[in-house]
């Protein structure tokens, strides 16, 4: 691999593809493995709530103007307290003048369509997918199989971080998630919804084209029942757990449900090893943080292997400052996401003033929404919106923030 620096990157899934990119951006050879032939990585049905800090990283990768027009973007957020019957409204404008959108939806296949693309025109990166091979690098030949740098993508049950004995706190939610596509009568196209119910979170996240992700959290014995429903019966009880102002017409597939938990790796680096995306953490769906929090591993992770190709890091000490520089943020994410399901999942009567209070300050201070709104969005380092950023706006067209009607 000549005198540049290496890596491997076990596991092909959102985080390990943007990570094998951002390697090779930073200027390294990079092997990308993964068990799966493409055509199952790209079927994989799922949709993102991708937010600012995500942004920013596929536009310093270059990828944010090809994704875009895949992308649905939100300008308004509406938190609502099911049990309050009283809600919030997030604008963009919370973030800063120039922040465009609060967020934006876009679905697995196009997001992996363009990675794979851009990984198997990249001559510096070795895509190897499907086949028999074992993508783990083969024992003996030292802890990172020749490669400078080992990186684990490999999803919530990692071979890579048990091969390499490290350990992880686990925590089962009670409650499952069950996720759906519908149409919606009575709802914005630039709204998104984050409805804490007692039985559980419930995101309702626009799509385009008339569409809707539906992200429903609730006690795994319900979402099973649900899942098990006929067409009009799902309709049915959709129509009892949304507010009263969206209706549900149509469903685009079936729904389906999964299990929902907290998982937290004991280190996030063994020797040339560093653990990124679902290897090193996972948390409960409520505010789509998942993926975003594994692409702000890649991007710490980015910024040390520029540092190491510059000479200014010695490559055995990367994965140890990788370490120390991820905890903060993945720590107050996890510790975020567990919070919000703990205080809203429940109708206790001593929370139910706190809450009615949290959303009236929250309702009359702009500046407590965008601190409420930022680590959200944006990781705990606040990134400025500056009007030289290219593409902070929504692609497409964002209407005005319309005075919202009472949901509930
Ligand atoms: C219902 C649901 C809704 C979600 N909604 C959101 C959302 O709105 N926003 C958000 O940000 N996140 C969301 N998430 C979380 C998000 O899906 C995950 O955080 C994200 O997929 C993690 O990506 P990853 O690349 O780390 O892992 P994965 O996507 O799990 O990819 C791991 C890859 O590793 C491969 N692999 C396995 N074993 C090996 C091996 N031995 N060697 C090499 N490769 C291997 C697998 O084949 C797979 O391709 C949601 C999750 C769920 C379940």
């Amino acid at each position: 691999m000549g005198s540049r620096l290496s890596a491997t990157v076990n596991g092909a899934g959102p985080t390990g593809a943007l990570a094998a990119l951002a390697l090779a951006a930073a200027g390294w050879r990079v092997q990308l493995c993964d068990p799966l032939p493409r055509q199952r990585l790209l079927e994989i049905q799922r949709a993102y709530a991708f937010t600012h800090s995500s942004r920013s990283l596929l536009q310093r990768l270059g990828l944010w103007e090809a994704l875009a027009p895949h992308l649905s973007g939100f300008s308004q957020l509406h938190l609502v307290d099911g049990a309050l019957g009283s809600s919030v409204g997030f604008r963009s404008s919370d973030l800063g003048p120039l922040a465009g959108a609060v967020g934006w939806i876009g679905s697995h296949g196009p997001l992996m369509a363009l990675l794979l693309e851009r990984l198997e025109a990249n001559p510096a990166i070795a895509v190897r997918l499907g086949g028999s091979e074992s993508p783990l690098p083969p024992p003996g030949q030292g802890q990172g199989g020749g490669f400078d740098l080992v990186v684990a993508a490999d999803g919530a049950d990692s071979p890579s971080r048990r091969e390499q004995g490290i350990g992880q706190w686990h925590h089962s939610y009670t409650q499952a998630c069950l996720t759906v596509q519908v149409g919606l009568r009575g709802a914005a196209a630039d709204q998104a919804w984050e409805i804490l119910r007692p039985e559980g979170p419930f995101a309702v996240l626009p799509m385009g084209a008339g569409r809707h992700q539906l992200v429903w959290s609730a006690p795994a014995w319900r979402c099973r029942q649900l899942e098990s429903l006929s067409d009009t019966a799902f309709l049915d009880a959709l129509a009892g757990a949304l507010p009263e102002l969206l209706q549900p017409e149509v469903l685009f597939d079936r729904p389906r449900s999964f299990p929902v938990a907290l998982q937290l790796a004991h280190r996030l680096h063994r020797g040339s090893t560093v653990l990124v995306g679902d290897s090193a953490h996972r948390c409960h769906p409520v505010g789509g943080q998942g993926l975003n929090l594994g692409w702000r591993d890649v991007q710490t992770l980015m910024d040390l292997a520029e540092k190491a190709s510059a000479g200014r890091l010695a490559p055995h000490r990367l994965g140890a400052a990788y370490g120390r520089r991820r905890w903060p943020d993945v720590l107050l994410t996890l510790a975020l996401t567990d919070l919000l399901v703990r205080l809203f999942s429940n109708r206790q009567p001593l929370l139910l003033p706190l809450r009615a209070l949290a959303l009236s300050g929250l309702r009359h201070s702009a500046g407590l929404r965008g601190l409420a709104l930022g680590p959200m969005t944006l990781g705990p380092w606040p990134i400025t919106f500056r009007g030289s950023l290219p593409g902070a706006g929504t692609p497409g067209r964002v209407p005005a923030f319309s005075t919202p009607g009472k949901p509930w």
